[in-house]
């Protein structure tokens, strides 16, 4: 279920983006054809830079996201809350996918000064990474431009952002990239 609303959400975002039907928009910013579709594989375990996880999602391609155990309640962190972030992890992903599709557009390609933990919208405390769902606590600090980039599509699809001038800029250069995908 958390699957079929990220796609929903992001078709509707990307509809709305292109002024073109939502699933002519998905296909079109996704590239999938019916031979050639978006493909989410539900799996124990994935495997990504050498590690093995056995929970969260991994994009590992242009049309392939692999998820293994997404968002569970726990604690303080209700069903509805799991739900969010598990349907957050997905458009995540998505975000990363889009990248691959438009490399050459760079999408990727953010700026130093959105490159830190600034500007984001706030999570719940028990679903802490519910709007922010990569933060640079999981890599030692260092801040990847392609995780940045798939959680201010995050921001994008639902409109959501951290307050002051940091929030804003995200809003604004992820308004224009996605822009650029419907100039071609
Ligand atoms: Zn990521």
């Amino acid at each position: 279920m958390a699957v079929l609303l990220a796609v929903l959400d992001t078709a509707s975002a990307l509809g709305k983006d292109s002024g073109l039907d939502p699933w002519i928009a998905f296909r079109a910013a996704f590239r999938t054809t019916k031979d050639d579709p978006m493909v989410f594989e539900k799996v124990y375990s994935y495997n990504y830079d050498g590690k093995e996880y056995t929970d969260g999602a991994v994009s590992q391609n242009y049309h392939l996201v692999q998820a293994a155990e997404l968002s569970q309640p726990i604690g303080f962190r209700t069903s509805a809350m799991a739900f969010i972030s598990a349907r957050n992890n997905m458009v995540h992903e998505l975000g990363h996918v889009l990248t691959y599709n438009w490399s050459s557009k760079n999408l990727d390609n953010v700026p130093g000064g959105l490159l830190n933990e600034e500007g984001w919208p706030e999570s719940p405390a028990s679903a802490n990474i519910t709007w922010r769902q990569h933060p640079s606590r999981f890599d030692e600090g260092t801040v990847y431009p392609g995780e940045v980039f798939a959680d201010m599509f995050l921001g994008r699809v639902y409109n959501k952002w951290g307050a002051g001038t940091t929030g804003d800029r995200r809003r604004e250069y992820i308004t224009d990239a996605m822009n650029s995908i419907w100039d071609d």
